[in-house]
């Protein structure tokens, strides 16, 4: 082992037996992770992006897709539509990287530029293509709509380019080898141009530029990636359970990661060794065992597509009566597909008088409690089961701010309840957080509280 630094699974002890094992994974790891560091750049096009009028969100849905495929962005910039702010980047991007990924400026106007740039860079011509024209005017003619001279463009590729197909709109992508690679003396890149719009880009890049990668830069290793939801405890708190118990494993190669979202952390466990699957799996079991029924769900499902899913198991309903949520949770459980089986109703009674009326909150509970208090909540969610005959209701009521706390009910306090085939069950909450934050961790720890009082999956 002469050459590695002393690793902190050996400064915290283990047997000989699994040192030795560990010690022979390492030296496994280690050259694996030096055969994987393959260099892949984003180049974000668009003058709105720059002008903050739209979200970059390319550059992170691309990332994450590209993670957990087991390719690593290393470096990302957005630049203006104009011609030298793109073939600069696009040309310092290929100084470096084996794959250069452009999103924007394929379409038909006049700031789409990046076609025309791309084929100048590298002195190629511009063909059109009658597959592609016979797509754009077929894609016309099924719209009822004229097809605008201008269009025909996006039928022009780059001499030596694939065509990646868009059968979401106009603008196929384009992939190309860059052999010889002018900007990198010996190395040859790939540079692969996507459309701007997010549901043209999305499945083209499943669809088309995974296979692509999977065949010209395939991973020098087995990769696996699994990621594990919790919910009902802080990051910091799941770092603490599982951080040092997976430490040897870090050692082996595993790489672990954390995301906090409203109410919700995710745990990422990946490895590109030759037994990836292997480690994943015995990290797994450690994330599993330490983190119990804080987990949620397998995957990446949301949790209220898991409460989808059990309810439609257990052929069971649920409704919903909001307040503060405004409706929140009525928004996400009927984003699942499949809702439908299983919500009955969602009911935002925002006043007093809709409390009243639509689900039979009693005026003195009202009056004694206040809209914002445990009595209330209970009454909510037992008058959403008793009005629409659902197995389960979820009830909210609380206080978004930023006006309207008290001492004792301070800006995010917030009651849950929950009735179903047992004794309601009402939770208080705090949550001091803006309102779209209110309203998002507010859900999640409703649909926390229904998924936990579920009879267990068989
Ligand atoms: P089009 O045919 O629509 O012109 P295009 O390939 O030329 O497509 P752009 O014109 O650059 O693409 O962008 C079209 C739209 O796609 C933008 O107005 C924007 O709404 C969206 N878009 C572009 N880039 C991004 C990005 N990085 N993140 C999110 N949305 C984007």
């Amino acid at each position: 082992m002469a050459g590695f630094p002393l690793l902190p699974h050996q400064q915290i002890g283990v047997d000989e037996q699994s040192r030795a094992i560990q010690n022979r994974d390492l030296q496994l790891a280690v050259s694996n992770r030096k055969i994987a560091s393959m260099i892949i750049e984003l180049v974000n096009t668009g003058s709105e992006l720059m002008l903050g009028r739209v979200l970059n969100t390319h550059q992170q849905w691309l990332c994450r897709q590209l993670a957990d495929l087991g390719y690593l962005v290393s470096r990302q910039v957005a630049v203006p539509d104009t011609g030298t702010d793109i073939t600069a980047a696009v040309g310092e991007a290929l100084a470096r990287a084996d794959l250069v990924i452009t999103t924007g400026g394929l379409g038909p106007t006049s700031d789409d530029l990046t076609r025309d740039l791309i084929a100048a860079m590298f002195g190629k011509t511009l063909r059109e293509d009658a597959e592609i024209l016979a797509h754009i005017t077929e894609f016309f003619e099924s719209r009822q709509r004229r097809m605008p001279e201008r269009t025909r463009v996006q039928a022009l590729v780059p001499e030596g380019a694939l065509v990646l197909p868009n059968p979401h709109g106009t603008a196929p992508g384009l992939a190309m080898e860059v052999r010889p690679n002018p900007f990198r003396a010996s190395k040859a890149s790939w540079l692969v141009m996507l459309p701007g719009p997010p549901r043209e880009l999305r499945p083209m890049f499943k669809d088309a530029v995974v296979p692509l990668l999977r065949r010209v830069l395939s991973l020098p290793a087995a990769f696996v990636c699994r990621t594990l939801r919790a919910t009902g405890i802080g990051e910091s708190v799941v770092e603490e359970r599982v951080s040092a118990p997976l430490q040897p494993l870090v050692q082996l190669g595993l790489e672990l990661g954390y995301c906090a979202r409203p109410a919700q952390v995710d745990v990422r466990l990946a490895a590109r060794t030759a037994d990836a699957e292997a480690l994943v799996n015995r990290a797994e079991a450690i994330v599993r065992e330490r983190l119990g029924d804080f987990l949620y769900s397998h995957g990446e499902e949301e949790i209220e597509a898991t409460i989808v899913r059990r309810l439609n198991t257990l052929n069971q309903t649920l409704s919903l009566a909001e307040s503060c949520t405004g409706g929140c949770l009525a928004h996400r459980v009927t984003n699942v597909p499949g809702a439908s089986a299983v919500l009955l109703a969602g009911l935002v009674t925002y006043s007093n008088a809709a409390k009243g009326k639509f689900l039979g909150v009693r005026a003195t509970s009202l009056d004694a409690h206040g809209a914002v208090s445990e009595p209330v909540a209970r009454e909510m969610a037992e008058g959403a089961c008793r009005e629409t005959g659902a197995d389960y209701a979820l009830a909210v009521t609380g206080i978004a701010g930023p006006s309207g706390g008290t001492e004792t009910k301070p800006v995010g306090t917030v009651f849950i309840a929950l009735a179903g085939p047992f004794s309601t069950i009402v939770e208080r909450k705090f949550n001091p957080f803006d309102r779209e934050t209110f309203k998002q961790v507010t859900a999640q720890q409703a649909f926390d509280l229904l998924r936990r009082k579920l009879p267990a999956p068989r």
